[in-house]
């Protein structure tokens, strides 16, 4: 496959060799660092990306779930070309991040009052911090391996699977920031009950997202998040919801899908309609904090907060999720999702698949082989030869037919006949 990838895409290689020279690693973010060299996308459209060798691949993970209507959507560009005609970023706060924030608080009740941000990860940042200033205690409870983005503050997992004592899980954070974390497991519905109640009087909050982000997405177990939710509110603990990504699974979010109300949520990505954005509210005493009226406890400042191309690409998007959009992300969800299923257990794979509306996700069983990573890493590569972007988790758009998802499942098919030998000849535990 490796092979095949080069002779695909020698644009591509030759731009990461210049991305080397200025860029440790060739890039800026993370996720994208893989071997032999990413693909590079020089323009995309609906469900489609051209890669700088102009082949053609269908996305399955559109940004990282942040573009819901896929790419280039003509209403959603029309925005953000009338609102860049007009400012791009001005000090003074403007009357499009005011729409989008009304559009926000009528979609999801318990968002009395929010306030935005750039990035999801200043989102979940700030929202920790009005946790420990409304609250006065510093203690947050955090799951073992969730991701809530690059916060120092929460780059921290448990020094060892099931104990409650964290550790930095990255260099450059001092270890004594996980004195002020707890660290629970997500779905251990008793654990984390009885953590809430141990740490209650110097517990600030604790931050769950519903639809687990560790590696993989798992969905919460029925009873879980009810649970946090009385247990937090019983001690006047606050409760944190991350809807970075799990806000699309419904129009009010997470919270409403499952029933569970939080005091905090943070949002990303799909509220800024593909351009950078996070946000976070919920209760009004408690953003009262970042109220500078009242002299201000908590400082939240941000040369871009609100910006007025991201709030207008943000409200085109959202416009444009109607009932009959939720109703077609479910569709196109369980379809592949189905497909998926099929085709693993056509060639009898032990892999497992967890479908939210439009988020689907792929896990071993717990026959899990020790060599998935490796599997993993083959697949992605064996996927863009095949022309789709995209594997292990994926979100899929409106703008997606059902002839695409045949088409995805069928190439996902094909590329793991390879893998599915290693697979199946990988001891497994
Ligand atoms: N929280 C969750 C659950 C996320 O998935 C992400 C991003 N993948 C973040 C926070 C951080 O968002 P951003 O990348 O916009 O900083």
């Amino acid at each position: 496959e490796r092979s095949t990838f080069e002779e695909r895409t020698p644009a591509s290689a030759a731009l990461f060799q210049r991305a080397c020279r200025v860029m440790p690693g060739g890039d800026t973010r993370y996720s994208l660092a893989m071997h032999p060299y990413p693909s590079y996308v020089e323009k995309a459209s609906g469900t489609r990306l051209y890669d700088a060798d102009g082949n053609r691949l269908l996305d399955l993970i559109y940004n990282a779930t942040s573009l819901i209507h896929g790419h280039v959507h003509p209403r959603v560009t029309e925005a953000i070309r009338e609102q860049a005609g007009r400012a791009t970023a001005v000090l003074a706060p403007n009357a499009a991040q005011i729409a989008l924030a009304e559009q926000l608080c009528a979609r999801v009740p318990s968002l009395q009052r929010l306030r935005f941000t750039n990035s999801g990860t200043e989102a979940t940042m700030m929202m920790v911090k009005t946790a420990r200033a409304f609250t006065g205690r510093d203690l947050v409870l955090k799951m073992d391996g969730s991701y809530h983005g690059t916060f120092d503050g929460m780059e921290i997992n448990a020094t060892a699977p099931g104990s409650a004592r964290g550790v930095p899980y990255t260099a450059g954070v001092p270890a004594n920031l996980a004195d002020n974390v707890i660290v629970g497991s997500f779905n251990d519905t008793d654990g984390v009950v009885s953590l809430i109640e141990q740490y209650a009087d110097r517990l600030a909050a604790v931050i769950v997202t519903p639809m687990a982000s560790i590696g993989t997405w798992i969905p919460p177990t029925p009873g879980f998040l009810e649970a946090i939710r009385a247990a937090t509110a019983a001690q006047d603990v606050l409760l944190l919801f991350d809807e970075v990504i799990a806000f699309r699974v419904a129009p009010g979010g997470a919270q409403q899908r499952y029933g569970v109300t939080p005091d905090l949520t943070a949002y990303g990505k799909v509220v800024g309609g593909g351009m950078p954005v996070g946000a976070y509210g919920g209760r009004a005493d408690v953003m009262a904090v970042t109220d500078p009226a009242g002299g201000p406890r908590l400082a939240h400042a941000g040369t871009f907060n609100g910006n007025p191309v991201t709030a207008a690409a943000g409200l085109a998007t959202l416009e444009l999720l109607d009932a009959e959009a939720y109703q077609r992300l479910e569709r196109v969800g369980e379809l592949f999702a189905d497909g998926l299923r099929d085709a693993f257990t056509d060639l009898d794979l032990p892999l497992a698949v967890r479908q939210v509306g439009s988020l689907v996700s792929v896990a071993t069983t717990d026959r899990t082989p020790t060599g998935w990573a490796e599997v993993n890493a083959a697949m992605r590569l064996a996927l863009l030869n095949r022309g789709v972007c995209g594997w292990g988790v994926f979100a899929l758009p409106t703008v997606i037919d059902d002839a695409e998802i045949d088409e995805a499942v069928a190439a996902i098919h094909d590329a793991l006949r390879v893998p599915a030998a290693a697979l199946r000849e990988v001891p497994v535990g």
